[in-house]
């Protein structure tokens, strides 16, 4: 086991990497960060800002000779550097496991082998596989294999014709065309699980999206407990069979059938498991602290129903955000990045709010953000 006050690494310099920077100073270890921004919010908060490439030799070297452990908090990070740091010091989760959520073509082909349901799809490597699709996944969405996030990298296409359009738009790299699914809902489940092989699951989040982004969390998701405990189950499967260490948050689609499908997972804490922070005994980050420093886990349990609201760029369009509407609600808790450019679609922070019932909390949660979102009337 690695105690405090260790130097742990972390590949990445966003929000997600300063509130494990937060985690884990609150548990007594240090941080260095790298990455290039010199604004970067971890880097802001963290002992050690390292501002270089993830490539970086030099940097690398200074990680692997400087940490104890070595972490990441994006799934873009290169997985050669993470191999590279894995043959100097203690890196998890492992690059490999990382590559595998890198890729969709990859991950829905392992996701398969798990015996695991996902959308119908198909892999898009040439214009020419377009028309060898056929028309059953039609509507549907084409995705770019690699490097896509909040919707990025995306297009919602009605005919094999769009799609050969749309292909070439994406710049004519390996994408999946995945069938457009009628969606009662969607869900995600964070899990941690240990170098000893144990897991945990944190409450299963159900999740609203606007515009590809993740928009408001509850917690718990309001469907049945069959189906959110099968939810934890198929992540909790997904990180075994990956013979993963670290946090992994898998995201579901549930069709207006009642049917769960994987929809993808990323192999670090999740935008919809922040609230953790504030509702569950231990948080995500507080458990990626774990899992790398090879403690046993904490226990996820839920303390209070929760509603996450996520803050983008667009709730600063006309100066800094009604922020007494959200100190104003006792149960509400705010937490901001540190970002110092607010642009449309940026996620700048969130809040939470506690209620008695999912419902309860939704509700105090949603006069905050048309307060905060003047802009938006859904
Ligand atoms: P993020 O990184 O924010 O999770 P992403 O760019 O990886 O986003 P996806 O998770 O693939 O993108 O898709 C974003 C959202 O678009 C989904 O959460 C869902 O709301 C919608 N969506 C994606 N694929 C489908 C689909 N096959 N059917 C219906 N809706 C979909
Ligand atoms: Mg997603």
């Amino acid at each position: 086991m690695i105690f405090p006050d260790a130097m742990l690494g972390m590949l990445g310099g966003g929000q997600l990497g300063r509130m494990f920077t937060l985690a884990a100073h609150s548990m007594g270890y240090r941080v260095t960060v790298l990455d290039p921004d010199p604004l970067s919010p971890a880097g802001a908060i963290a002992d050690v800002h390292l501002k270089a490439a993830y490539q970086d030799r030099e940097a690398l070297q200074q990680l692997a000779d400087t940490c104890a452990a070595v972490t990441t908090e994006f799934e873009n990070v290169p997985a050669e550097s993470l191999r590279w740091l894995a043959s100097h010091c203690t890196v998890r989760p492992a690059g490999d496991a990382v590559a595998v959520a890198q890729d969709r073509i990859r991950e829905k082909a392992f996701v398969k082998s798990c015996g695991i349901a996902v959308a119908p799809y198909a892999v898009v490597e040439s214009e020419a596989d377009v028309a060898k699709t056929g028309s059953a996944l039609f509507p549907a969405i084409l995705k770019r294999a690699r490097f896509g996030y909040d919707g990025k990298g995306q297009a919602r296409v009605a005919n094999a014709d769009e799609a050969r359009k749309a292909f070439v738009e994406l710049g004519s790299e390996s994408c999946v065309l995945e069938q457009r699914i009628a969606l009662k809902c969607e869900l995600s489940a964070v899990v941690a699980r240990g170098a000893d092989g144990i897991g945990r699951a944190f409450p299963v989040a159900e999740n609203r999206h606007r515009n590809g982004i993740l928009d408001v969390c509850i917690v718990p998701a309001r469907v049945t407990p069959e189906l959110a405990q099968r939810a934890e189950q198929w992540a909790l499967t997904i990180a075994e069979k990956l013979n993963y260490c670290g946090v992994l948050a898998v995201e579901f689609f549930v069709s207006e059938a009642g049917e769960l499908l994987v929809n993808e997972m990323a192999p670090r804490p999740h935008n919809s498991g922040h609230y953790t922070m504030d509702a569950c005994a231990t948080s995500q980050f507080e458990q990626q602290v774990r899992t790398l420093c090879g403690l046993p886990l904490g226990a996820p349990k839920l303390l209070s129903p929760v509603v996450m609201v996520n803050l983008l760029g667009e709730a600063w369009q006309h100066g800094q955000p009604l922020w007494e509407r959200v100190f104003n609600v006792p149960e509400a808790k705010l937490h901001l990045y540190g970002k110092h450019e607010a642009r449309a679609g940026r996620k700048m922070g969130h809040y939470t709010v506690l209620g008695e019932s999912a419902d309860t909390a939704l509700q105090k949660a949603v006069i905050v953000r048309s307060a905060l979102y003047p802009d938006w009337n859904d």
